[in-house]
Formats: structure tokens, sequence, C-alpha cells
């Protein structure tokens, strides 16, 4: 996992949806699609369709705040959606130290299996 460079992501292209997703939900702030090398059963990621900035969770400014709360309660529907409301992980990866491979802000939702503490 490299560092933040700023420059444009995969996820550009898969909000554009120039490249496919399997798509879980949408509206007009986030949008959320299932990983393409899933860790678990589900494994959804969330992310803002517009970056703005927030590269990665260290980079949140006060304006951020808004669609940070969006995030997290998409997260929520996403759970809801996937039937595992009573048993899901929500994770963010920040920085190569975290294992984060891409520079645009995104929760994973992970369930559909035991989840283990701590995560490694
Ligand atoms: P990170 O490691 O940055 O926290 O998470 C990035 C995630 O994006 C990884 O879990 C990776 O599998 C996923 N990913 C990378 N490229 C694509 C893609 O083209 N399509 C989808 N659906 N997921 C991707």
């Amino acid at each position: 996992a490299s560092a933040d460079s700023g420059g444009p992501t995969i996820f550009d292209k898969i909000i554009a949806k120039e490249i496919p997703s399997s798509i879980v939900y949408e509206d007009e702030k986030v949008l959320a699609f299932r990983d393409i090398n899933p860790q678990a059963p589900v494994h959804v990621l969330v992310i803002p369709k517009f970056r703005n900035g927030l590269t990665q969770l260290s980079k949140a400014e006060p304006k951020h705040t808004e669609i940070l709360g969006h995030l997290l309660h998409a997260a929520k529907v996403v759970a809801e959606k996937e039937g595992i409301m009573d048993r899901f992980r929500v994770v963010i990866n920040n920085g190569p130290g975290a294992c984060q491979s891409v520079y645009h802000l995104h929760l994973h939702v992970l369930g559909g299996r035991q989840m283990k503490w701590p995560p490694g």
C-alpha cells in the first residue's frame, strides 16, 4: 500500500460507472458496492461520491462532518439490507501502516461470519 498521492483512484471510475461494480446502496452523496476481494461473506465498501479532499480519515476537517455522518448511516443501511444488523463490523484503514490501498475515503462493512477481535 503506497501513500496518499492526492490523485484520482479506481473509485472515481466506479462512481462514474466506467468500470462495473456490484452496487448495494446508492444515494446522492454515497455509493456502496461489494469489495472485489471480499474478506467476509458480506464485504461492502461505502464511499463518498465527492471525495473533497477526503483521501483518508486523517484528512478530515470540520467541513467533512456531514458526509462522515452520512457514510456511517449508510453503513448501517447496508448492514440492514445484507441481513447482518446484529453482527457486523465497520473498518476504516488509514495509511500504509494500516493497509490502506485506495486513497479515496471508504468504510468497509464486514459480516456474515464470526468476526475476530483483535482484528490483527
Ligand atoms: P483499503 O485497503 O484501501 O482499505 O481497501 C481498498 C479495498 O478496495 C480493498 O479491499 C480492495 O479489495 C478494494 N478494491 C480495489 N479495487 C477495486 C475494484 O476495482 N472494485 C472493487 N469492487 N473493489 C476494489
